[in-house]
């Protein structure tokens, strides 16, 4: 699928914990990608989509197609992390696990990625334009109202324009800069003109959690990028701020937004993330095995309408 994907801010809170028992743990991206996969567990379970020890991707048409339909065994995915009850242990009783005050039961509740733009409004007042909110926007407007978190912005971080760019440069900001960035989400989601949307809310409950308790929060700024489906594209961008390098906003040798001096990041280029952990049911259930399985799945879900193929 094509599409592009928005200017987003990964974080994750640090705690040691037996589930994050990989290299450079503290790392928002290398978190998601360890720990994500008992998420979409928890998504499937919820929506009642395991069944026999495998859990099914969500499906909408009437007609399941053998071949196609994407699964993963329940054990190969909890191989790295124990069983799902070890995993609730741990979760239940984590101090990082910001979900929990949203779902009480949710695990791995320590990682999240927060859009910045192009956030679609599901909820838009009539007389609002169809388009998209960006914080980037909204935090200029509120600064040239709002002169005492000016100035604590301005105190606390490296100024930049626009001004949102100097509020992530720092990876791992100390606690008094975490106290002002909770200071401006909070600010901007009492301005955006839609709801505030799940992942906004995670965010500002992880930096809440962050400054109550002072439990450090790693932080990355992910520039928009675009996608065809199979490569996910970054435009060259400061590799200081993380401003997308235009015309507009780099010379080549230094960030207009930043100041920085160098040369802009290349352009890169990954594998977009893909379905992992589901995949092909067939892969490991063989041909036969996938159409048992998934006539037996409709019929526990008492989907009558549905055919497998
Ligand atoms: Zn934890
Ligand atoms: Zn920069």
């Amino acid at each position: 699928m094509r599409g592009t994907t928005p200017e987003f801010i990964r974080w994750a809170l640090e705690q040691e914990c037996a589930l994050r028992d990989f290299p450079k743990w503290q790392d928002p991206n290398r978190t998601e990608r360890h720990l994500r996969a008992i998420r979409v567990y928890q998504d499937a379970l919820a929506d009642g989509r395991v069944f026999e020890g495998v859990a099914v991707e969500p499906e909408n048409s009437d007609t399941m197609m053998a071949e196609q339909a994407l699964g993963f065994r329940v054990d190969d995915v909890f191989e790295f992390y124990g069983d799902p009850e070890s995993v609730a242990k741990l979760c239940s009783r984590c101090p990082a696990n910001v979900a929990k005050q949203i779902h009480s039961n949710a695990w791995v509740g320590c990682f999240g990625q927060m859009p910045v733009s192009d956030v679609v409004l599901p909820d838009l007042i009539d007389d609002l334009p169809v388009g998209t909110v960006d914080l980037r926007q909204v935090l200029e407007t509120l600064l040239s109202e709002d002169r005492l978190l000016r100035d604590q912005v301005y105190r606390a971080f490296d100024k930049t324009s626009p001004s949102w760019y100097g509020l992530w440069i720092s990876r791992s900001p100390s606690l008094k800069q975490r106290t002002v960035q909770l200071n401006v989400i909070e600010s901007l989601l009492g301005q955006v003109p839609c709801d505030v949307t799940p992942p906004w809310e995670m965010f500002r409950r992880a930096l809440r959690l962050s400054v109550e308790y002072d439990i450090p929060i790693h932080l990355q700024l992910v520039p928009a990028a675009e996608t065809d489906g199979v490569y996910w594209v970054v435009d060259q961008h400061c590799g200081r701020c993380g401003a997308v390098a235009t015309a507009a906003t780099h010379t080549g040798r230094q960030c207009r937004v930043c100041k920085n001096e160098g040369r802009p990041r290349d352009t890169q280029r990954r594998f977009v993330k893909g379905k992992r952990p589901y995949w092909k049911i067939t892969r490991f259930l063989g041909e036969q095995g996938a159409k048992e399985y998934l006539q037996a799945y409709i019929n526990q879900r008492g989907w009558k309408h549905v055919t497998v193929r």
